[in-house]
C-alpha cells in the first residue's frame, strides 16, 4: 500500500482506506438573534467561525457487502462518548455515514475509526467535526467526488456547525450557523481578522466538566448577553461554569490578545501575540488551576485527506 495526501474532493483509484484530519472550531464572534419557530426553536446566528489546529482523525474503510457499519473510538478524553458505546448509532460520524449512504443509494458497509483529540461537549464542535470528516472521507472512499457544496447540504441537515467543519479556515456564518461564506486567505475580512490578532498561537483551556449546548441557550434566554461580549453565550456559559470566567481573566492578565469562551463552552480560547505570552498564559492557567488541560494550537486550520491505495507488486 502507498499513502498519498490529496486536497478535499480528490478522486483516487479504489482506496483501501481514507483518513481525514478535521480541526475543532471556535467562534471569534457569536451574535445570537431571535428564536425561529420554523427552525425548530433554534436561534438566528451571525458568527465568525475559525478552525483551530487540534484534530480528530477519522479513518474509513470498506467492509464486506451486507455487513453494516462499525465504529471504534480511541482517545484519552472520550467524555460522555466512552459510556455511550452501545449507542453508536447516535454518534455524529455514524449519522453522517447514514445520511450520505441514503443520498447516494448505497449500503453503509463502512468501518469508521475516530482518534479523538477534540474535547467532547466543550464548545469546540467535536461531534460536527467527526461528521464532516466522515462525509469527506466516505466521499473519497466511494469515489463519489461530490463537491463540498453538495456535502454541505447533507451536513446542514445534521447540525449547524457541520458545513463549516467541511472547509475550516475562517468563515462568516448566518441562518442558524449553517449558511457559510468562507473568508478566503488574503481577502479583506480575513486580513482584518489577522490584523486584530485572531490568528497564530491559540491555546485551548479544556475542562473535565461538560456543558450541554441546549442548557447554555436556556440560560442565555434567561440572563442575556454580557455587555461588550463578542460571544453572546459567554455570560451564560460562565454563569454555569465559573472557572471559564477565571481562565479568561488570567489569560488577559498574562497578555492574551483575545480570551473568550469557545461557542457554548466551557472551553476557553486565548490567542497569544508571541511565544513568551503563550508560555505565560499556560503557566498561569496551571498555577491557578484555572483549567484542567491545555492544548496548544494554531489558527486558522484546515481539514486534510490522506488516501491509502492498493498498489500492485
Ligand atoms: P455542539 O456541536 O452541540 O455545539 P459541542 O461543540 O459543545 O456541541 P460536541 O463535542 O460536538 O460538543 O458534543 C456534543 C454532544 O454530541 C455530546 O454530548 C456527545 O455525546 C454527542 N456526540 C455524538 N457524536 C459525537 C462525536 N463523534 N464526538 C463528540 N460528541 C459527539
Amino acid at each position: 500500500t502507498a499513502t498519498t495526501t490529496a486536497a478535499p474532493n480528490a478522486t483516487a483509484a479504489i482506496p483501501v482506506s481514507v483518513s481525514v484530519n478535521v480541526p475543532a472550531k471556535t467562534n471569534l464572534t457569536l451574535h445570537v438573534g431571535h428564536k425561529r419557530a420554523e427552525w425548530g426553536g433554534r436561534h438566528e446566528l451571525d458568527t465568525t467561525y475559525c478552525a483551530l489546529g487540534v484534530y480528530d482523525t477519522i479513518t474509513v474503510a470498506t467492509k464486506a457487502p451486507g455487513s453494516g457499519f462499525s465504529l471504534d473510538l480511541t482517545g484519552a478524553h472520550l467524555g460522555n462518548l466512552a459510556s455511550s458505546g452501545s449507542d453508536m448509532r447516535r454518534n455524529h460520524a455514524v449519522l453522517a455515514l447514514f445520511a450520505l449512504a441514503e443520498e447516494c443509494g448505497r449500503e453503509p458497509d463502512v468501518s469508521i475509526r475516530i482518534d479523538k483529540r477534540i474535547p467532547v461537549a466543550a464548545g469546540l464542535a467535536g461531534g460536527s467535526a467527526d461528521a464532516a470528516g466522515t462525509l469527506l472521507a466516505v466521499n473519497t472512499l466511494w469515489g463519489l467526488n461530490w463537491p463540498v457544496s453538495r456535502l454541505a447540504r447533507i451536513a446542514a441537515s445534521l447540525g449547524a456547525d457541520m458545513p463549516f467543519c467541511l472547509t475550516g479556515g475562517y468563515a462568516h456564518g448566518t441562518g442558524f450557523g449553517e449558511r457559510i461564506e468562507s473568508l478566503e486567505p488574503g481577502c479583506e475580512r480575513e486580513r482584518a481578522l489577522r490584523a486584530a490578532g485572531w490568528h497564530g498561537r491559540a491555546l485551548i483551556g479544556a475542562y473535565s466538566a461538560e456543558l450541554s449546548t441546549p442548557k447554555v441557550y436556556a440560560r442565555f434566554d434567561e440572563i442575556g448577553a454580557g455587555d461588550g461580549d463578542d460571544n453572546h453565550l459567554q455570560r451564560a456559559a460562565v454563569d454555569l461554569h465559573p472557572r471559564s470566567g477565571e481562565a479568561i481573566a488570567v489569560a488577559r492578565m498574562a497578555g492574551a490578545s483575545h480570551a473568550f469562551v469557545s461557542g457554548s463552552g466551557p472551553s476557553v480560547v486565548a490567542f497569544a501575540p508571541n511565544a513568551a505570552v503563550a508560555r505565560r498564559i499556560a503557566q498561569d492557567w496551571s498555577a491557578r488551576r484555572a483549567v484542567d488541560r491545555i492544548i496548544m494550537t494554531d489558527a486558522p486550520a484546515y481539514p486534510s485527506i490522506h488516501v491509502t491505495q492498493q498498489t500492485d507488486v
